[in-house]
């Protein structure tokens, strides 16, 4: 018998319910296994206390509930923003976000190690992909997170490192895990998947009728500078993700979010605007605007005047406008910051 331990976060309920029924068990009791470890977050088997002695001996000795640990918290001194070094078992970082705003308490999760897509401007791009992580590893980012927060987290963002739908199984299976009442309990439509604009799998979501809500990175008003900031654009241009976007809406009559990542001299001029009214007024959506946080030396955030000018230019269009100053740049914490890129180097000299 093979001495690596079975991770029991990696399986949903379903897939504990049949695995404690191969071990002689009825299957209520991989919906209590389910319970303690998600809703209650114990650690040691031993605290599952409705569980029979025989049971937890088998598991102490055959299952893990180790994936990952807290390597390092670092809140912002100005906005208590606090940003969660997270290591893999296999010596690998990714980084959580916990962003409290008033009574709105946002966890943004990573979905990968790095990230194929490349996006020009962006940290995590710039690292590659290293791995994909395991439905367990993402939802072992909630559960750290909750452990430390004061307050009950209200919003859920697969916002972080990595491209949600190049790791599309996993990311639902741990939304899954998120949304289940003997899981997390978090409402599905507080839970936000965000992708780069892969329309293979946009369709997929749409098709197999999640209700977790959808936002999409635009960034670019017209194919030659999108293809340009983010290469996936080759692949599927505008008019293709646009199609996309309303089968999406569509089937889950939700409202979808577009991202516009605001870049001086880049895609912030009135043509930008008009052209993004022309494309947003297509899809039952909302626009996000995010002023650009430098990264990269190539791009910069565009001043306050113009970036007002450019959201004055999209008023009276048919959708809304929000406006995200993200939160925890003094360290690193805010969108498209985040890179591990330090860690892992530290990590390989060790
Ligand atoms: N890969 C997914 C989700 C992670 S990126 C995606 O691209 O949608 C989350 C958001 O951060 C995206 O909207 C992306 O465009 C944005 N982003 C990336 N780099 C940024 C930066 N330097 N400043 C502001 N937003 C950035
Ligand atoms: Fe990947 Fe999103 Fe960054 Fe693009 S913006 S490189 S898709 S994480």
């Amino acid at each position: 018998m093979s001495n690596t331990p079975v991770q029991l976060k990696n399986f949903s309920q379903l897939e504990l319910e049949n695995w404690v029924q191969t071990r002689g068990e009825k299957a209520f009791r991989g919906r209590q296994l389910f319970q303690w470890i998600w809703q209650k977050g114990v650690e040691e088997f031993k605290e599952m206390t409705n569980l029979s002695k025989s049971l937890i001996t088998e598991l102490e000795q055959n299952c893990s509930l180790n994936l990952s640990t807290v390597h390092q918290v670092q809140t912002s001194a100005t906005q208590g923003t606090s940003k969660f070094l997270i290591r893999l078992n296999d010596g690998k970082f990714v980084e959580t976000v916990l962003i409290p705003e008033g009574s709105r308490v946002t966890v943004c999760l990573s979905s990968q190690v790095g990230c194929a897509l490349d996006c020009d401007f962006c940290a995590t791009g710039k690292m590659g992909l290293n791995r994909n992580l395991t439905s367990g590893e993402i939802a072992d980012q909630l559960l750290h997170v909750r452990r430390f927060s004061d307050c009950p987290i209200t919003n859920i963002v697969f916002m972080g490192m990595g491209e949600p739908f190049h790791n599309y199984e996993p990311v639902i299976r741990a939304a899954d895990i998120l949304n289940a009442k003997l899981g997390f309990a978090h409402g599905a439509r507080k839970i936000t998947i965000s992708t780069s604009g892969l329309v293979p799998q946009i369709r997929q979501f749409a098709d197999e009728g999640h209700r977790y809500k959808l936002a999409v990175s635009l960034n670019a008003s017209d194919d030659t500078s999108r293809t340009q900031l983010m290469p996936v654009n080759k692949k599927w241009n505008i008019a293709d993700l646009v199609t996309a976007c309303q089968v999406y809406t569509k089937a889950s009559s939700n409202m979808l979010t577009f991202e516009y990542v605001l870049m001086a001299g880049i895609n912030d001029n009135l043509g930008d605007a008009r052209r993004l009214i022309n494309i947003a007024n297509k899809v039952f959506c909302k626009v996000n605007v995010i002023p650009y946080n430098e990264v990269a030396e190539d791009y910069q955030r565009p001043s306050k005047t113009r970036i007002n000018k450019f959201l004055e230019a999209l008023e009276g269009a048919r959708f809304g406008v929000t406006v995200r100053w993200s939160q925890g740049d003094d360290i690193d914490a805010a969108c498209g910051q985040l890179s591990t890129v330090a860690q892992l180097k530290n990590e390989n000299t060790e």
